[in-house]
């Protein structure tokens, strides 16, 4: 099955369900057991079939199973957040007296759980630069127990060369963890790349439409039980009804992120005529130093990407920004609708130096028209210049 008649069918089964198309919102904390015999050698460690509302419901099911099938994985968890697969996948590997690497350019709650969490329980955190490649290998020690990537970096965009990062991973019989929320399960077929955990906000584009909070974790056979018994053992769990909505979203990924990567090439394209901008830091780019490694291993682009300005004060940035109509001001991304941000990188790096040469501005590109996106910005860049403050062009 080509992959958007697989995101189609995935995950539903209409003779299950008296014909219905979709799997319905099964609620339950309890599941009744025929006799004692049946209850008591239900599998505890099957994980697949229904026993106690924590566990999943078949709609739960339905939801992981058509991630898991699209990314190409064994199976799928849903998680409550994004975080919380961070921090379910990071405790499945780590223990006291473990040393974990974790690449320089991750989401900085990600940073945040790793000092204030497992640091202090006596997991050895190392940073190492995003572009290291193959040359993590000479990081392995002997306790080394896992590698976090981000590719690419949620605020930085720098493309991780995950093939090789893997291979030298699994040399060492390392598993190789990797944030997939910008590639999606659509985009990126992470473990044909080599990564044994993929973890998504599914918060971004799974759901996709700003609506509900979630987190997936996608494994290969290897790494099924050991994540999918740290999500038990943290007693994480999601409403059908959240799972009900992430599943009918992720149903239209295809065609949202298609759409949105086209109109964010063309707002980036149009930036990078700017002379307000420095750079448009956007692996789709072709200008971009991560563009060979993006083309050679995702099918597409999500549509978040940065701009680096030419020096202005803070007050000429927040004159652009404030002055847009059509982009909300928030965190998050991938849903239907544009938003912008301000990214403060510097203080999130610790293993390499981050200076872009200017203020770095992060866009979201939704389903808007981009002319209409293109003469928002324009007024922003107007705004800008208004401010008066505008130096070094
Ligand atoms: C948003 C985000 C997360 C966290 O997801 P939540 O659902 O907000 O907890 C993790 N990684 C990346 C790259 C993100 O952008």
């Amino acid at each position: 099955m080509k992959k958007d008649t697989l995101l189609t069918h995935a995950g539903r089964d209409p003779g299950k369900y008296e014909g219905m198309v979709n799997t319905p919102v099964f609620r339950t904390s309890t599941v009744i057991f025929p006799d004692l015999a049946s209850y008591e050698t239900r599998q505890p460690d099957d994980y697949k079939s229904v026993r106690y509302g924590r566990y999943g419901t078949p709609t739960t099911f339905a939801l992981e199973e058509a991630v898991a099938k699209m990314e190409g994985g064994h199976a799928a968890v849903a998680v409550p957040s994004g975080l919380a697969a961070i921090t379910a996948a990071l405790s499945a590997f780590v223990k006291s007296g473990d040393h974990l690497l974790v690449s320089d350019s991750v989401y900085s709650p990600t940073r945040n759980f790793c000092s204030a969490r497992l640091a202090p329980n006596g997991v050895e955190i190392e940073y190492f630069d995003p572009l290291i490649g193959g040359a993590i290998k000479n990081l392995v020690r002997p306790n080394t127990r896992a590698v976090f990537c981000e590719t690419p970096g949620s605020l930085t965009f720098e493309m991780q060369d995950i093939p090789a990062i893997a291979a030298a991973a699994h040399a060492h019989g390392l598993p190789v963890l990797a944030d997939n929320t910008w590639g999606t399960p659509y985009f990126f077929r992470s473990f044909e790349r080599g990564v044994d955990v993929s973890i998504h906000a599914a918060t971004k584009y799974i759901v996709g439409h700003s609506d509900v909070m979630m987190g997936i974790i996608v494994t290969n056979e290897k790494c099924w039980l050991p994540v999918r018994r740290a999500v038990a053992d943290f007693g994480f769990s999601v409403s059908p009804e959240d799972c009900y909505l992430a599943l009918r979203g992720f149903r239209t990924i295809g065609v949202r992120m298609k759409q949105q990567m086209a109109n964010a090439l063309r707002i980036a394209k149009w930036l990078q005529a700017r002379p307000e901008v420095l750079s448009v830091l956007y692996p789709a780019l072709e200008t971009d130093p991560g563009h060979a490694i993006w083309k050679r291993d995702f099918d597409g682009a999500a549509s978040l990407f940065a701009m680096v300005l030419r020096p202005v004060s803070d007050k000429a940035v927040a004159a652009l920004v404030n002055s847009l109509q059509l982009f909300g001001i928030g965190s998050s991304w991938g849903g239907y609708e544009s938003l912008i941000t301000v990214a403060h990188i510097e203080k999130h790096r610790t293993a390499t130096r981050w200076a872009p040469g200017g203020p770095t501005l992060r866009l979201h590109i939704g389903l808007e028209d981009p002319d209409d996106l293109i003469a928002d910005l324009e007024r922003g860049f107007g705004a800008l210049r208004a401010a008066g403050l505008s130096s070094g062009k």
